[in-house]
């Protein structure tokens, strides 16, 4: 029994999710005829009360369509500095869209209104790149799946319409957020400009993101999927995939932050460990003694088929998901307490 921990994106199909991906009716998504496809754009962007949605095969190329679609070269992009979309999308911002980062010092990836107002209070002076976007995450991943008060939320889309900014929300997590703080989605949808989600997360679908906005910017963003290589054919076998996830694995997502709060309350008793991060979600991260350090807890671990990521600086992480059993859940708890270094 392997027990990997590494992410939430470590998890496979289950029988009924291959099932519903066997018998969808398929077309080719290029010319807009797979009915999966259709169907399933028009549920979520009703979902969150959005006008308009594109399937995308995956959130770094949806985040990536979406900020294009909000910018032109040269111009400024608002984010905290764990963002995604600046440090783990292979430089896309500025590949693809020649846009500059302003990177905000926040806190587990959540920067507050004020200091958006802060960084965005310089005029527009022929030497600044003009301010386009304000990109977030939720739940935030480098953040430790921390998840952000709406109100704040609100303060800051005040400020972004003040201001004439666009408004991107990173989702790729978004129903982990919604969960545990009991949101709608269409909250969410009533807040942003655009939104991507990821279904091969928590939700565990093997493949797909979707990117939700106006029937403007959808339009926009079909092209660009086409420029990226994104155009795909009989790709409903995946949207049922998605559909089956969004329909079947968003309520459990409970169980998974259950758990992770559970390994959470363990570790805090144990002598080794030096800090765990405040556990909101299905993401946890702490941080070992040094006279044991990460890689080679991490190695010991893995002796015991435990798969956790190093992420340097004695910090460990740990993802819980749907195919994280109670079974591999019992053997955790038992090795983390009886380690020895
Ligand atoms: C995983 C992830 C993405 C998109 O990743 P893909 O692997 O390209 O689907 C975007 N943002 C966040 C916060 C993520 O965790």
């Amino acid at each position: 029994m392997i027990i990997d921990l590494i992410s939430d994106t470590v998890t496979r199909p289950t029988p009924q999710m291959l099932e519903a991906m066997m018998i969808a009716k398929v077309g080719d998504d290029v010319f807009k005829m797979d009915p999966t496809v259709n169907a399933f754009q028009e549920k979520v962007a009703d979902l969150f009360g959005m006008e308009d949605a594109l399937f995308f095969p995956s959130g770094t190329m949806a985040n990536q369509a979406a900020i294009k679609l909000h910018t032109q070269p040269g111009d400024l992009l608002f984010c905290d500095k764990y963002a995604h979309v600046y440090n783990y999308e292979s430089g896309g911002a500025a590949f693809h869209s020649g846009v500059t980062c302003k990177l905000i010092d926040g806190k587990r990836g959540m920067f507050t209104a004020e200091q958006l107002q802060e960084v965005t209070s310089s005029g527009p002076e022929i030497y600044l790149p003009f301010a386009k976007l304000v990109c977030i995450e939720n739940t935030t991943n480098k953040g430790g799946g921390a998840c952000w008060d709406f109100s704040e939320l609100e303060k800051i889309q005040k400020i972004t319409q003040e201001k004439q900014l666009s408004f991107h929300l990173d989702g790729a997590r978004l129903f982990n957020a919604l969960i545990e703080k009991n949101e709608s989605p269409k909250q969410y949808g009533q807040l942003f400009d655009t939104i991507s989600i990821c279904f091969s997360k928590g939700l565990g679908a093997p493949i797909g993101s979707i990117l939700l906005g106006s029937k403007m910017h959808i339009s926009k963003a079909l092209r660009l999927r086409k420029l990226y290589g994104g155009g795909m054919r009989q790709v409903g076998f995946l949207a049922a995939a998605c559909d089956y996830a969004l329909e079947h694995h968003v309520e459990r997502l409970a169980e998974d932050h259950q758990k992770a709060k559970e390994i959470g309350a363990v570790l805090e008793t144990l002598s080794y460990v030096t800090k765990v991060e405040p556990i909101e979600t299905n993401i946890l991260i702490f941080y070992v003694d040094k006279n044991i350090g990460d890689t080679n807890f991490i190695e010991k671990m893995k002796s015991e088929n435990i798969l956790l990521t190093p992420m340097g600086e004695r910090k460990i992480r740990i993802v819980t998901h749907l195919d994280y059993t109670n079974e591999m859940h019992q053997k955790l708890i038992e090795t983390l307490k009886n380690f020895k270094c």
